[in-house]
């Protein structure tokens, strides 16, 4: 894989925590970046960046053949969901000299209702940026880093979190961004702290204590079991399989990957404290 590649490829994984493959061909003397998630994503879009004779990038996003869920998704959003994808295509827009949105293959104007009303078949998305200067490398790479971020954020807006979370290369990669969904989901974490409390479970660090009102209801949620322990379906259970931690000992459970159970890091806590006295 070459260099621009490679960096627009680690930016996105970084980023959205979901793998990515990225390869670069030429078209008559231009290079064109092709973008796709792995696995079961990889196979609903595609995002492909252009550079038209060092002068014009062209961001384009096309479904791929194994799209139609996507679009049945897109035919019957939530409110949360369309709110999103029309800010990013908001942020887009503003960004580039030239936006363009198909549906059904017209040219159509995502900001309207009627846009939303139509049945979609499919979709194609494309903006024109019109590079002034010109650029060197660093440059190039960074303008196509956030464009690719841009593109694959307003496709992943569209989906549910489930369907993100059935994205990892390996079974150890995707328990971790399933993990990490479920620990940031606001739902779980209500739950789960009104069942046990705002104590960190491991060293029973409390906040309110320490820092008064501010630390009031302050502190982090660990979700103990590794998803594929269970196999196939899995439905958390936020009272028992997620603990209130807080920020050090959370980071320490997750120094290793599967995350160290917390039974073992309190014994770590009592087994260090016993060697200092
Ligand atoms: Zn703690
Ligand atoms: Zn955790």
């Amino acid at each position: 894989m070459d260099e621009k590649s490679q960096s627009i490829k680690q930016d996105l994984e970084i980023f959205y925590d979901v793998p990515f493959e990225v390869s670069m061909r030429m078209e008559y003397k231009d290079p064109v970046y092709c973008i796709t998630p792995q696995n079961y994503l990889g196979e609903l879009f595609e995002v492909k960046i252009h550079f038209r004779q060092k002068i014009r990038m062209i961001v384009e996003i096309e479904p791929q053949k194994y799209a139609a869920s996507m679009i049945e998704e897109i035919n019957h959003p939530d409110e949360e969901r369309k709110k999103l994808f029309l800010a990013y295509a908001e942020q887009i827009n503003r960004k580039c000299s030239k936006f363009e949105f198909f549906v059904n293959q017209n040219l159509a104007d995502i900001s309207t209702p009627g846009v939303w009303e139509e049945k979609w078949n499919s979709f194609r998305i494309r903006a024109t940026q019109i590079i002034e200067d010109s650029l060197d490398d660093t440059d190039e790479i960074n303008l196509m880093r956030e464009w690719a971020r841009l593109f694959v954020g307003l496709i992943l807006a569209l989906l549910k979190i489930e369907q993100i979370g059935q994205l990892g290369v390996t079974e150890g990669k995707m328990s971790q961004v399933l993990q990490n969904k479920y620990e940031r989901n606001p739902v779980n974490r209500e739950l789960c702290l009104s069942a046990n409390g705002f104590k960190c479970k491991i060293c029973e660090f409390d906040f309110e204590n320490v820092y008064g009102k501010i630390g009031h209801e302050f502190i982090h949620v660990h979700h103990i079991e590794m998803v594929s322990a269970h196999g196939g379906e899995y439905y958390l259970d936020p009272v028992n399989d997620m603990i209130p931690v807080c920020p050090n000992c959370h980071a320490m459970l997750h120094r290793e990957n599967p995350p160290i159970k917390p039974d073992k890091l309190r014994e770590i806590i009592v087994n260090q404290k016993g060697e200092l006295s």
